[in-house]
């Protein structure tokens, strides 16, 4: 099994159990979920915006050339239209002296040949009378222009043609106007058409691109001039009315945030603007934006990520959680290390404090072996002091058992043991029984200063002890010509904090940083491991107290426990 495989098999064994690798796994989980998906979701979103511009650009840009389009193809028709009628005029056939309805009836039929928009044909004098007309409507009375708009532009603006805009005139139904002047002042004479909205409308609906747009031709004022009948009727007021500059352009959403939106372009021929908006209803203009696709796109890539990043997390939780239990493992190895060093030392001490007991036992084993002794003791006399050498035998013997007794627990215990203890006990069995020969040989002078109102602490004894003996032992190498080693209890909200402190040589500042790092050290090779101040600070965390010192270099160092 690979290691990847080994790690995410423990990180889901550890997950349905433990709280802990759960907490680690749902960090860790949230940690990746920003990393990836955060970038991505900022991705996803810049590039959909993007794309929505482009394909919102590319409408509109559509959307004017139709309208640039069709105004020019407008513009040629109406040309063209003029042209029809000029041509008639200048035609020398054409009976412009003395025409008659019959005559214009053929020059009409020539007209409609060249576009069926052209709805009729009529002769006008200079005085505005309509002297000869043919076509569909029937005049009752007289017609005279002179008061027209279109006729005085014609003889008073000196213009030779014109084209106007939509009125219901004489005939009153809506038609354009279109004429042209031949002649001046009495020679001057017109001639006219009407032109067919019907086939102007026909004709706007049949240009290039009609089929996607809703188009209208307005005036400047804003009545429709032609329309489809999605925009409105001719003669009403048109939705939208184009601004004169620029003469051609796009105006977004007109009126509402959700109007449609017009392109424009104003013809050259006359002073109309031909308008356009989409044909396309908003869904499918929407639809021209790949949201369904971008959409599930983005879930796809989005589920293959999440996939990923469970597996990695897993993966990551699994090392983790592996590298802890190893950690925990270095660290329990570390401890027994540091104990057997500890050993060694230890062991000089306590050779020394058994060898007071066994050399009294020798004494009074000698002493007693005398008194039997059947050249200086009478015969059947039991020597006097007997009881008293067998006694002092005993409590030596006892002492022995007691000292080895503790080494021996000190020694083996590798769990974790809690259990009631007085802090005052386990200090005073460092400081007497432990190391108390050691403290009178360095000539140290101790002095304890216990809280009374400390209470009994549910601790492992051993490991309190291993960490004592460690604090002392260091107080007794940092005053090696003797001096004094005071140790404190107290109890301050709850939490027992017990100092050791010493007059020794003290700490420099850098050293102090270091001091708790595992195998720093400043003794000589074989009397320092650099291993006691470290395992005691694990020691203290397992508990979920603190370890902390202070120092200064010739003013000694204080080491402090809170439990
Ligand atoms: P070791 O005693 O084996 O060197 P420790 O981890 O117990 O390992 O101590 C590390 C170092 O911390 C010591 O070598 C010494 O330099 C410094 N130190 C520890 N206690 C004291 C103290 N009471 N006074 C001065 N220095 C100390």
């Amino acid at each position: 099994m690979t290691r990847d495989h080994e790690a995410s098999r423990r990180s889901s064994r550890l997950l349905t159990a433990d709280p802990r690798t759960r907490e680690l796994f749902l960090t860790t989980l949230g940690r990746l979920i920003l990393l990836y998906f955060a970038p991505l979701l900022l991705l996803a979103v810049f590039f959909h915006l993007q794309y929505r511009k482009l394909v919102e650009d590319s409408l509109r840009a559509h959307l004017l050339v139709i309208a640039e389009h069709q105004a020019h193809t407008f513009d040629l028709f109406l040309r063209e239209r003029l042209v029809n009628l000029a041509n008639l005029v200048d035609d020398p056939r054409f009976p412009y002296r003395q025409p008659t309805p019959e005559a214009l009836e053929e020059f009409l039929v020539r007209l409609q040949q060249a576009s069926d928009a052209f709805v009729d044909l009529g002769v006008v004098s200079w005085h505005g009378d309509l002297v000869a007309y043919a076509g569909p409507v029937h005049y009752a009375t007289p017609v005279n222009y002179q008061y027209e708009d279109w006729f005085r532009q014609l003889l008073e603006a000196d213009q030779t043609w014109v084209i106007t805009e939509i009125y219901l005139g004489f005939r009153d139904q809506p038609h354009f106007t279109l004429a042209v002047r031949r002649g001046e002042g009495q020679e001057a004479f017109i001639l006219r058409s009407a032109l067919s909205p019907e086939r102007l409308a026909d004709f706007l609906a049949n240009l290039e691109g009609a089929q996607e747009v809703h188009a209208a031709i307005v005036n400047p004022r804003g009545i429709l001039q032609v329309a489809t009948p999605r925009v409105g009727r001719v003669l009403q007021p048109s939705p939208f009315t184009p601004p004169r500059e620029p003469p051609k352009g796009f105006v977004e959403r007109h009126g509402k945030t959700d109007g449609p939106s017009y392109a424009y372009a104003w013809l050259s021929q006359t002073p109309w603007a031909l308008i356009v908006t989409s044909a396309l209803p908003s869904e499918a203009r929407a639809g021209l934006l790949p949201r369904d696709r971008f959409f599930w796109g983005t879930v796809v890539v989005f589920l293959l990520m999440g996939i990923v990043i469970l597996v990695r997390t897993r993966q990551v939780v699994g090392k983790q959680i592996a590298q802890e239990e190893h950690e925990a493992q270095l660290s329990g190895q570390l401890v027994q290390a540091a104990k057997l060093a500890s050993v060694g030392e230890l062991a000089a001490g306590i050779a020394h404090e058994i060898n007071n007991p066994l050399a009294i036992i020798a004494e009074e084993v000698g002493l007693l072996k005398d008194s039997l002794d059947p050249e200086l003791a009478q015969e059947g006399e039991v020597p006097p002091d007997l009881v008293e050498h067998l006694d002092a035998i005993h409590d030596a013997v006892f002492r022995c058992r007691d000292i080895t007794r503790k080494l021996l627990t000190f020694v083996r215990q590798t769990e974790v043991r809690l259990e009631l203890h007085r802090i005052e006990d386990i200090l005073n069995d460092v400081l007497d029984v432990m190391l108390g020969n050691e403290l009178n040989i360095s000539n140290v002078q101790v002095i304890r200063q216990y809280d009374p109102s400390v209470p009994p602490l549910l601790t492992d004894r051993n490991q309190l002890i291993q960490v004592f003996v460690n604090l002392v032992k260091n107080a007794i190498d940092a005053m090696p010509g003797g001096g004094t080693l005071t140790v404190t209890t107290a109890c301050n909200d709850r939490r027992v904090i017990i100092s050791v402190r010493d007059t020794g040589i003290g700490m420099t500042k850098e050293q102090m940083e270091k001091v708790f790092l595992p195998f720093f050290t400043t003794k000589e090779p074989g009397k320092g491991t650099g291993l006691g101040l470290s395992v005691s600070y694990s020691i203290i965390q397992n508990f979920g107290g603190a370890f902390y010192v202070d120092s200064a270099p010739g003013k000694g160092s204080v080491f402090t426990v809170e439990l």
